[in-house]
C-alpha cells in the first residue's frame, strides 16, 4: 500500500477573470520509506501540491490517499482529523516556537495529539535519534539553523506519520548542513517507513532522494 498517491489530481487556483491551472493532471506514488524529491521553479505548483497532499486543500478533480485514506473529502473537519493522524510537515526554518525549548516543542504535540497510543513516542529518544540529546532544553533562539531543522523533523515525527511533507528544508543552510538534513530525512524515511515528499531548490542534495520530480506549469513529470 502507498503511503502517499495522488491520481489525476487537477487544482486551479482564482476565479472566473483570472485563473491559474495550479495543478494539472498529477500523478505520484511515495511508497512507505522513499524520500521524493520535487523541484521546479516559482509558481509551479509544489506548494499546492504539498497542500493537497497532506488535505490543506481539496483538488477539483483526481484522488488523493494518504495510507490508504481518502485525503480529499468534504468536510474539513475530517480532513483535518486525517492530517493530524497520518501527515507531518516540516518547514522552511524549523517554524519552532519561540518560547519552548526543544523538548518542550515535542511534548506541545504530543498533547495536542490526535491519538494518546500514536503520540507515546518519548520526545528525548526522538530528538537524541536526529543528534540532539544534548540541547533539549534549548530554545529556538540558542540554536543554529541546522539544529532548529533537526528539532522541527523530530517534533514532526512525533505523531508518527504516514506521510512526511517538507517544504524547502536546507534554504536556510549552508551546504554541508543542507547535506546533513537531507541525509537526516533519508534515514528516517527508511527507519520509520515514512512517505517523504520534499519541495527543494537544492539541486545538490537529490543524491540522497530516492526518486526527483520536476513540476512546471502544474504537471509533474519524473527526472530521476
Ligand atoms: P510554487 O510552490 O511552485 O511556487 P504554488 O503552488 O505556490 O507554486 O503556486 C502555483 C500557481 O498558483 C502560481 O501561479 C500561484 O501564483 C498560484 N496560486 C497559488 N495560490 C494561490 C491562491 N491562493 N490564489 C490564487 N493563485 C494562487
Ligand atoms: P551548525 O554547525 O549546526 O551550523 P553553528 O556553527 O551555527 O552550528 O553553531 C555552533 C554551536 O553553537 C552549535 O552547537 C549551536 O548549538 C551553538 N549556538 C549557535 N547559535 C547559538 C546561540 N544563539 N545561542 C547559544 N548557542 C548557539
Amino acid at each position: 500500500r502507498p503511503g502517499l498517491e495522488l491520481r489525476a489530481v487537477f487544482l486551479r487556483h482564482g476565479n472566473a477573470a483570472e485563473t491559474v491551472q495550479a495543478l494539472d493532471d498529477v500523478h505520484l506514488t511515495v511508497a512507505p520509506g522513499e524520500l521524493a524529491a520535487i523541484v521546479g521553479p516559482s509558481g509551479a505548483g509544489k506548494s499546492s501540491l504539498l497542500a493537497v497532499a497532506g488535505g490543506l486543500a481539496r483538488p477539483d478533480q483526481g484522488t488523493v490517499t494518504v495510507a490508504g485514506q481518502d485525503m480529499t473529502v468534504a468536510s474539513r473537519r475530517v480532513r483535518t482529523d486525517l492530517r493530524r493522524r497520518h501527515v507531518g510537515f516540516v518547514f522552511q526554518s524549523g517554524n519552532l516556537l519561540p518560547a519552548l525549548t526543544a523538548v518542550d516543542q515535542l511534548r506541545l504535540v504530543q498533547r495536542l495529539g490526535p491519538r494518546a497510543e500514536r503520540a507515546s513516542r518519548d520526545p528525548f529518544e526522538l530528538l537524541a535519534d536526529v543528534g540532539m540529546a544534548d540541547k533539549v532544553n534549548r530554545r529556538p533562539d540558542q540554536l543554529s539553523g541546522g539544529e532548529r531543522q533537526r528539532v522541527g523533523i523530530a517534533r514532526a515525527l512525533v505523531t508518527e506519520p504516514d506521510v512526511l511533507l517538507v517544504d524547502e528544508p536546507t534554504a536556510a543552510l549552508d551546504r554541508a548542513r543542507s547535506h546533513d538534513i537531507v541525509q537526516l530525512l533519508a534515514r528516517e524515511a527508511a527507519r520509520r517507513s515514512v512517505a517523504v515528499v520534499m519541495v527543494t531548490h537544492d539541486h545538490d542534495v537529490l543524491q540522497y532522494c530516492y526518486t526527483v520530480y520536476e513540476m512546471v506549469d502544474g504537471r509533474l513529470t519524473a527526472a530521476k
